[in-house]
């Protein structure tokens, strides 16, 4: 595979439950519930959504002794569900006495995320981080050391302004923050070595919400430690200017290598769907060639020689069918997610780039004649025509699926071939 995937910069590996983040390790994609962790039944249908839209790690709040007492019951009932999705514990502030007073969270969690920032202030810092290190050394859980630029140490950040303001060539506020950013990280992980935490076993991040900001922090981060390196845009924001500016940002520096494991941070629309974050994740990965999730649908944006909603519809319809087929097509035809449909909207690029796609249809553009040629491994098989075009084409689809990628006992079945 082309680009970024060839490049990636050496890192620690890092095994949280079955999954492994960085070495080498495919990047993963990851998510964070925003329901009240205590609430079971919410948090476990959530938890359970984003896993089947291919959240390969979740992370759920742990912010009261009802979150934490939940935590347990919650692996237990994701696991009856048939969810094995490793959960990652965010904690802030009280997680010192939460893992001590809770130790059946700390054992049914994956993984724990630990803000140096909010363990503690003044003596009681070093103190209380000491004791949610100590505690997944004894768990034998992974950590992340999650810096946040909204939450940095405030004492470091005095420290380094102060050292900066003596200094005979001082650089500017912003780039003292990030150097705070990336010394509370590096401090904190020194300490957890320290401490007996393995680096196999730790995970960093350094977010900030300014995309040239988090592109120079992780240059910087990745050029000074070998450590597993969690990346994301933090309150990126809504709808597309989230998408686009965490794009942006991970784009850069995941095409330079940098990067074992991603969150978009997407904050959803009232009542919106959480799953969001995943599939925007899952696209970024993809059309950058770094990992296959899904089949692919390629649609030409569509212009004056599309006047009806023909052609919207049918791309709609297919990309819509063909994610909600992923959960089950995934175990059933091995290699599906590298599929590549292509729906276009007339003759001008149509046949093109459908002969270019496994399986691609060119729709009539107005006045055109109204038929749709359908091309599969590149050349034109049939002639579509009438009120049923999406159908009979979804119908195709379906058959070249159990063609080309069935191998299982199941598949032949469904299809009807015998070996
Ligand atoms: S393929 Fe046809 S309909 Fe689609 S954008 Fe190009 S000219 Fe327009």
């Amino acid at each position: 595979m082309p680009g970024a995937s060839m490049n990636r910069r050496t890192s620690h590996r890092v095994a949280v439950g079955a999954i492994a983040i960085g070495g080498g390790a495919p990047i993963v994609v990851q998510s964070m519930t925003n329901t009240d962790t205590a609430d079971l039944c919410a948090t476990a249908e959530q938890v359970d959504a984003l896993a089947r839209a291919g959240s390969e790690l979740v992370r759920v709040t742990v912010n009261t002794p009802e979150a934490a007492a939940a935590v347990a019951p919650l692996r237990d009932r994701l696991d009856a569900m048939g969810c094995s999705v490793p959960l990652i514990g965010d904690f802030h502030y009280n997680g010192h006495r939460l893992l001590t007073k809770y130790p059946e969270c700390a054992l049914a969690l994956a993984k724990f995320r630990i803000n140096p920032g909010n363990v503690g202030h003044g003596s009681k810092r070093d103190e209380q981080f000491a004791t949610m290190i100590e505690a997944a050394c004894r768990h034998e859980k992974p950590v992340r050391i999650g810096v946040n630029w909204g939450s940095l140490d405030a004492q470091l950040l005095a420290r380094l302004m102060d050292q900066n303001g003596r200094s005979a060539v001082p650089v500017d506020a912003s780039a003292v923050t990030r150097e705070a950013l990336i010394v509370s990280a590096l401090e904190s992980a020194a300490q957890a070595v320290r401490w007996g935490l393995p680096p196999e076993r730790i995970v960093i991040s350094c977010k900030v919400s300014s995309v040239q900001e988090l592109i120079a922090v992780y240059r910087e981060l990745a050029r000074r430690c070998e450590y597993a390196l969690h990346l994301g845009l933090t309150e990126a924001g809504m709808g597309s200017k989230g998408i686009v500016a965490s794009s942006a940002a991970m784009a850069v520096l995941l095409q330079e290598g940098i990067g074992d494991t991603i969150r978009i941070s997407l904050t959803p629309e009232p009542g919106g769907d959480r799953t969001r974050e995943v599939v925007v994740a899952q696209e970024l990965l993809q059309t950058m060639g770094l990992r296959s999730f899904a089949p692919m649908v390629v649609a030409c944006p569509g212009c004056g020689r599309t006047t009806s909603t023909v052609f919207q519809t049918l791309a709609d319809r297919i990309q819509t069918y063909l994610r909600v087929q992923m959960p089950a097509w995934r175990g059933q035809y091995p290699g599906v997610e590298n599929m590549r449909v292509a729906v276009m909207g007339c003759v001008v690029n149509g046949p093109g780039e459908s002969k270019h796609a496994d399986i691609g249809i060119s729709l009539p553009g107005t006045n055109e004649i109204p038929v749709a040629p359908v091309y599969v491994d590149g050349r034109k098989t049939v002639t579509l025509k009438g009120a049923r075009i999406a159908e009979e084409f979804q119908a195709i689809v379906e058959g070249y699926v159990a063609r080309k990628y069935g191998c299982g006992p199941a598949s032949r079945a469904a299809t009807g071939s015998v070996s």
